[in-house]
Protein backbone atom coordinates (compact mmCIF):
# COMPACT_ATOMS: atom_id res chain seq x y z
CA UNK A 1 0.00 0.00 0.00
CA UNK A 2 1.27 3.16 -0.96
CA UNK A 3 1.41 5.82 1.99
CA UNK A 4 -1.65 7.93 0.69
CA UNK A 5 -4.03 4.75 0.78
CA UNK A 6 -4.28 4.76 4.69
CA UNK A 7 -7.73 6.55 5.82
CA UNK A 8 -8.15 6.80 9.58
CA UNK A 9 -11.14 7.64 11.45
CA UNK A 10 -12.71 8.89 14.59
CA UNK A 11 -15.69 8.07 15.48
CA UNK A 12 -17.23 10.09 18.45
CA UNK A 13 -20.93 8.68 20.10
CA UNK A 14 -22.35 12.27 20.67
CA UNK A 15 -23.65 10.87 24.22
CA UNK A 16 -21.73 13.24 26.13
CA UNK A 17 -18.95 15.83 26.18
CA UNK A 18 -15.11 14.27 25.18
CA UNK A 19 -13.17 13.38 28.37
CA UNK A 20 -9.73 12.98 28.25
CA UNK A 21 -9.97 9.08 27.33
CA UNK A 22 -11.95 9.89 24.15
CA UNK A 23 -8.96 12.59 23.36
CA UNK A 24 -6.50 9.90 23.48
CA UNK A 25 -8.46 7.90 20.72
CA UNK A 26 -8.40 11.19 18.47
CA UNK A 27 -5.05 11.46 18.99
CA UNK A 28 -3.78 8.17 18.49
CA UNK A 29 -6.10 7.70 15.47
CA UNK A 30 -5.18 11.35 13.80
CA UNK A 31 -1.29 11.21 14.51
CA UNK A 32 -0.80 7.72 13.00
CA UNK A 33 -2.82 8.47 9.80
CA UNK A 34 -0.83 11.90 9.80
CA UNK A 35 2.47 9.54 10.22
CA UNK A 36 1.40 7.60 6.73
CA UNK A 37 0.42 10.95 5.19
CA UNK A 38 -2.92 9.06 4.98
CA UNK A 39 -6.23 11.30 5.83
CA UNK A 40 -8.09 11.65 8.86
CA UNK A 41 -11.89 11.61 8.93
CA UNK A 42 -14.89 12.38 11.24
CA UNK A 43 -17.81 10.03 11.31
CA UNK A 44 -20.59 11.27 14.53
CA UNK A 45 -22.24 7.84 15.86
CA UNK A 46 -25.34 9.44 16.29
CA UNK A 47 -27.57 5.99 15.86
CA UNK A 48 -28.82 5.96 19.52
CA UNK A 49 -31.17 8.67 19.51
CA UNK A 50 -32.19 7.80 23.44
CA UNK A 51 -28.61 8.23 24.95
CA UNK A 52 -28.19 11.20 22.47
CA UNK A 53 -27.30 14.37 24.48
CA UNK A 54 -28.72 17.38 23.00
CA UNK A 55 -25.97 19.40 21.40
CA UNK A 56 -23.28 16.95 22.31
CA UNK A 57 -22.28 16.28 18.35
CA UNK A 58 -21.09 19.93 18.05
CA UNK A 59 -20.04 20.47 21.12
CA UNK A 60 -17.56 17.51 19.88
CA UNK A 61 -16.58 19.33 16.80
CA UNK A 62 -15.81 22.57 18.67
CA UNK A 63 -13.52 21.45 21.28
CA UNK A 64 -11.99 19.06 18.61
CA UNK A 65 -11.18 22.13 16.43
CA UNK A 66 -9.90 23.97 19.59
CA UNK A 67 -6.91 21.28 20.02
CA UNK A 68 -5.85 21.86 16.49
CA UNK A 69 -7.31 18.89 14.96
CA UNK A 70 -7.62 18.88 11.18
CA UNK A 71 -10.07 16.67 9.31
CA UNK A 72 -10.78 15.62 5.85
CA UNK A 73 -13.65 15.25 3.69
CA UNK A 74 -17.28 15.41 5.00
CA UNK A 75 -18.25 13.96 8.22
CA UNK A 76 -20.52 11.48 8.05
CA UNK A 77 -23.80 11.33 10.37
CA UNK A 78 -24.91 7.99 11.49
CA UNK A 79 -28.29 9.02 11.86
CA UNK A 80 -28.52 9.96 8.22
CA UNK A 81 -27.59 6.43 7.29
CA UNK A 82 -30.51 4.20 7.82
CA UNK A 83 -30.75 3.41 3.76
CA UNK A 84 -27.22 1.74 3.51
CA UNK A 85 -27.98 -0.26 6.67
CA UNK A 86 -31.48 -1.47 5.78
CA UNK A 87 -29.79 -2.76 2.17
CA UNK A 88 -27.17 -4.52 4.23
CA UNK A 89 -29.38 -5.82 5.87
CA UNK A 90 -31.02 -7.34 2.62
CA UNK A 91 -28.27 -8.51 1.32
CA UNK A 92 -27.47 -10.68 4.25
CA UNK A 93 -30.71 -11.68 4.50
CA UNK A 94 -30.61 -12.52 0.91
CA UNK A 95 -27.64 -14.23 1.27
CA UNK A 96 -29.40 -16.19 4.18
CA UNK A 97 -26.82 -15.05 6.49
CA UNK A 98 -29.50 -13.70 9.65
CA UNK A 99 -32.36 -14.83 10.84
CA UNK A 100 -35.49 -13.13 12.71
CA UNK A 101 -35.33 -13.12 16.74
CA UNK A 102 -38.13 -12.29 19.08
CA UNK A 103 -37.04 -13.55 22.46
CA UNK A 104 -36.31 -11.22 25.50
CA UNK A 105 -33.58 -10.10 26.70
CA UNK A 106 -34.53 -11.56 29.67
CA UNK A 107 -35.30 -15.07 28.04
CA UNK A 108 -32.27 -14.75 26.73
CA UNK A 109 -30.13 -14.13 29.71
CA UNK A 110 -31.74 -17.15 31.66
CA UNK A 111 -30.22 -19.64 29.42
CA UNK A 112 -27.09 -18.08 27.84
CA UNK A 113 -23.79 -19.19 29.08
CA UNK A 114 -21.17 -16.63 29.03
CA UNK A 115 -18.95 -15.16 26.35
CA UNK A 116 -16.51 -12.79 26.12
CA UNK A 117 -19.07 -9.91 26.02
CA UNK A 118 -22.32 -10.86 27.69
CA UNK A 119 -24.39 -13.63 27.13
CA UNK A 120 -23.72 -16.12 24.03
CA UNK A 121 -27.36 -16.17 22.30
CA UNK A 122 -28.44 -19.80 22.02
CA UNK A 123 -30.02 -19.70 18.75
CA UNK A 124 -33.67 -20.15 20.11
CA UNK A 125 -34.86 -18.29 17.08
CA UNK A 126 -33.30 -20.26 14.74
CA UNK A 127 -35.80 -22.48 13.46
CA UNK A 128 -38.24 -19.82 13.22
CA UNK A 129 -39.41 -17.69 15.82
CA UNK A 130 -40.07 -19.40 19.38
CA UNK A 131 -42.59 -17.34 21.18
CA UNK A 132 -45.47 -14.87 20.29
CA UNK A 133 -43.93 -11.78 20.28
CA UNK A 134 -44.58 -9.08 17.47
CA UNK A 135 -41.12 -6.82 18.10
CA UNK A 136 -38.76 -8.53 15.72
CA UNK A 137 -34.74 -8.45 15.71
CA UNK A 138 -32.22 -9.58 13.14
CA UNK A 139 -29.36 -11.71 14.44
CA UNK A 140 -26.16 -12.62 11.95
CA UNK A 141 -25.91 -16.68 11.89
CA UNK A 142 -22.25 -17.83 13.71
CA UNK A 143 -20.53 -21.04 13.60
CA UNK A 144 -18.37 -22.96 15.12
CA UNK A 145 -15.20 -21.73 13.03
CA UNK A 146 -12.55 -19.05 14.84
CA UNK A 147 -11.70 -15.66 13.79
CA UNK A 148 -8.10 -15.18 14.22
CA UNK A 149 -7.20 -11.39 14.10
CA UNK A 150 -4.26 -9.84 14.88
CA UNK A 151 -4.08 -6.11 16.74
CA UNK A 152 -0.74 -3.67 15.98
CA UNK A 153 -1.03 -3.15 19.94
CA UNK A 154 -3.22 -6.00 21.44
CA UNK A 155 -1.23 -8.93 19.71
CA UNK A 156 -2.94 -11.96 18.19
CA UNK A 157 -6.84 -13.02 18.88
CA UNK A 158 -9.00 -15.98 18.36
CA UNK A 159 -12.55 -15.81 18.61
CA UNK A 160 -14.76 -19.12 18.15
CA UNK A 161 -17.55 -16.78 17.14
CA UNK A 162 -20.09 -19.37 18.02
CA UNK A 163 -19.09 -20.24 21.71
CA UNK A 164 -17.45 -16.89 22.73
CA UNK A 165 -19.78 -14.01 21.08
CA UNK A 166 -22.94 -16.26 19.64
CA UNK A 167 -25.52 -15.20 17.03
CA UNK A 168 -25.28 -11.36 17.54
CA UNK A 169 -27.79 -8.45 17.18
CA UNK A 170 -27.45 -6.18 13.45
CA UNK A 171 -30.80 -4.84 13.74
CA UNK A 172 -33.00 -4.53 17.64
CA UNK A 173 -36.32 -5.15 17.74
CA UNK A 174 -37.24 -1.65 18.20
CA UNK A 175 -36.09 -0.98 14.84
CA UNK A 176 -32.18 0.24 15.18
CA UNK A 177 -29.30 -0.73 13.82
CA UNK A 178 -26.38 -2.26 15.58
CA UNK A 179 -23.35 -0.37 16.22
CA UNK A 180 -21.69 -3.75 14.47
CA UNK A 181 -23.28 -3.33 11.59
CA UNK A 182 -23.37 0.51 10.83
CA UNK A 183 -19.91 0.61 11.54
CA UNK A 184 -18.99 -2.30 9.11
CA UNK A 185 -21.23 -0.56 7.01
CA UNK A 186 -19.34 3.15 7.03
CA UNK A 187 -15.89 1.78 7.36
CA UNK A 188 -16.29 0.20 4.16
CA UNK A 189 -18.40 3.42 2.92
CA UNK A 190 -15.21 5.66 4.20
CA UNK A 191 -12.66 3.03 2.41
CA UNK A 192 -11.35 3.02 5.64
CA UNK A 193 -7.76 1.30 5.95
CA UNK A 194 -6.85 1.86 9.80
CA UNK A 195 -9.15 1.66 12.60
CA UNK A 196 -7.29 3.30 15.81
CA UNK A 197 -9.38 2.90 19.11
CA UNK A 198 -10.19 2.62 22.34
CA UNK A 199 -9.40 -1.19 23.75
CA UNK A 200 -13.02 -1.05 25.03
CA UNK A 201 -13.59 -2.41 21.54
CA UNK A 202 -11.42 -4.69 21.29
CA UNK A 203 -14.20 -7.79 21.62
CA UNK A 204 -16.23 -5.94 18.88
CA UNK A 205 -13.51 -6.46 16.45
CA UNK A 206 -14.09 -10.02 16.09
CA UNK A 207 -17.86 -9.26 14.95
CA UNK A 208 -17.09 -7.06 12.61
CA UNK A 209 -14.16 -8.93 10.46
CA UNK A 210 -17.07 -11.61 10.29
CA UNK A 211 -19.21 -8.77 8.97
CA UNK A 212 -16.78 -7.91 6.70
CA UNK A 213 -16.20 -11.64 5.65
CA UNK A 214 -20.19 -12.03 5.04
CA UNK A 215 -20.15 -9.06 2.75
CA UNK A 216 -17.32 -9.64 0.52
CA UNK A 217 -15.62 -6.25 2.18
CA UNK A 218 -11.91 -5.68 3.10
CA UNK A 219 -10.85 -5.82 6.53
CA UNK A 220 -9.10 -2.56 8.30
CA UNK A 221 -5.72 -2.95 9.98
CA UNK A 222 -6.96 -2.76 13.60
CA UNK A 223 -4.98 -0.79 16.83
CA UNK A 224 -6.75 -0.57 19.86
CA UNK A 225 -5.28 1.51 22.55
CA UNK A 226 -5.41 0.87 26.72
CA UNK A 227 -8.48 2.60 27.87
CA UNK A 228 -7.88 5.66 30.48
CA UNK A 229 -9.36 4.82 33.71
CA UNK A 230 -9.80 6.69 36.97
CA UNK A 231 -8.29 6.08 40.46
CA UNK A 232 -11.12 3.67 40.88
CA UNK A 233 -9.76 1.70 37.78
CA UNK A 234 -13.18 2.66 36.08
CA UNK A 235 -13.29 3.52 32.51
CA UNK A 236 -13.34 7.21 31.80
CA UNK A 237 -17.06 7.93 30.68
CA UNK A 238 -20.34 9.93 31.10
CA UNK A 239 -21.37 6.94 33.28
CA UNK A 240 -18.00 7.35 35.50
CA UNK A 241 -18.81 11.22 35.64
CA UNK A 242 -15.23 11.61 33.46
CA UNK A 243 -14.31 15.67 33.49
CA UNK A 244 -15.53 16.97 30.43
CA UNK A 245 -12.10 18.52 27.86
CA UNK A 246 -12.11 22.44 28.23
CA UNK A 247 -10.92 24.60 25.93
CA UNK A 248 -8.75 26.63 28.22
CA UNK A 249 -6.77 23.51 29.33
CA UNK A 250 -6.44 22.19 25.67
CA UNK A 251 -2.33 22.50 25.77
CA UNK A 252 -2.31 20.63 29.02
CA UNK A 253 -4.61 17.64 28.31
CA UNK A 254 -3.23 17.02 24.78
CA UNK A 255 0.22 16.74 26.83
CA UNK A 256 -1.15 14.33 29.26
CA UNK A 257 -2.87 12.22 25.86
CA UNK A 258 0.80 12.20 24.73
CA UNK A 259 2.37 10.86 28.01
CA UNK A 260 -0.74 8.47 27.88
CA UNK A 261 0.18 7.39 24.74
CA UNK A 262 3.87 6.33 25.53
CA UNK A 263 5.36 9.25 23.71
CA UNK A 264 6.96 10.92 27.02
CA UNK A 265 6.91 14.45 25.89
CA UNK A 266 9.31 16.81 27.84
CA UNK A 267 8.15 18.43 31.03
CA UNK A 268 7.37 22.14 29.35
CA UNK A 269 5.62 20.78 26.24
CA UNK A 270 2.20 22.14 27.48
CA UNK A 271 3.68 25.85 27.68
CA UNK A 272 4.31 25.91 24.00
CA UNK A 273 1.75 26.84 21.56
CA UNK A 274 -1.16 24.23 20.61
CA UNK A 275 0.64 24.35 17.26
CA UNK A 276 3.71 23.27 18.19
CA UNK A 277 2.63 20.60 20.78
CA UNK A 278 1.23 19.17 17.61
CA UNK A 279 4.82 19.59 15.49
CA UNK A 280 7.18 17.99 18.56
CA UNK A 281 3.74 14.95 18.51
CA UNK A 282 3.99 14.10 14.55
CA UNK A 283 7.89 13.96 14.79
CA UNK A 284 7.48 11.89 17.85
CA UNK A 285 4.78 9.68 17.02
CA UNK A 286 5.68 5.80 16.95
CA UNK A 287 2.49 3.20 17.68
CA UNK A 288 5.03 0.79 18.98
CA UNK A 289 5.39 3.10 21.82
CA UNK A 290 1.65 3.03 22.84
CA UNK A 291 1.54 0.78 26.00
CA UNK A 292 -0.54 -2.34 25.54
CA UNK A 293 -1.55 -2.39 28.98
CA UNK A 294 -4.41 -0.58 30.96
CA UNK A 295 -2.89 2.78 32.74
CA UNK A 296 -4.34 4.54 35.78
CA UNK A 297 -4.80 8.40 35.03
CA UNK A 298 -4.83 9.65 38.82
N1 LIG B 1 -18.55 5.35 18.62
C1 LIG B 1 -17.65 4.53 19.38
C2 LIG B 1 -17.28 5.23 20.67
O1 LIG B 1 -17.44 6.43 20.77
C3 LIG B 1 -16.38 4.21 18.62
C4 LIG B 1 -16.62 3.24 17.56
C5 LIG B 1 -15.39 2.84 16.77
O2 LIG B 1 -14.36 3.53 16.82
O3 LIG B 1 -15.48 1.82 16.09
O4 LIG B 1 -16.85 4.57 21.59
Amino acid sequence: MSPTDYIGRYAPSPTGPLHFGSLVAAVASFLDARAHQGRWLIRMEDLDKPREMPGAADDILRILEAYGFEWDGEIIYQSQRHEAYQATLEQLIAADKVYRCNCSRREVADIAHAGIEGPVYPGLCRNGLSRERDTIAWRLKTDAAHLIFHDRIQGDFDHCMQRDIGDFVLKRADGQFAYQLAVVVDDAEQNISHVVRGADLLNSTSRQILLQYCLQLPSPVYAHIPLATNAAGDKLSKQTRAEALSIENAADSLTQALAFLGLNPPDDLAEFPLAEIWLWAAEHWQLEKVPARLQSNG
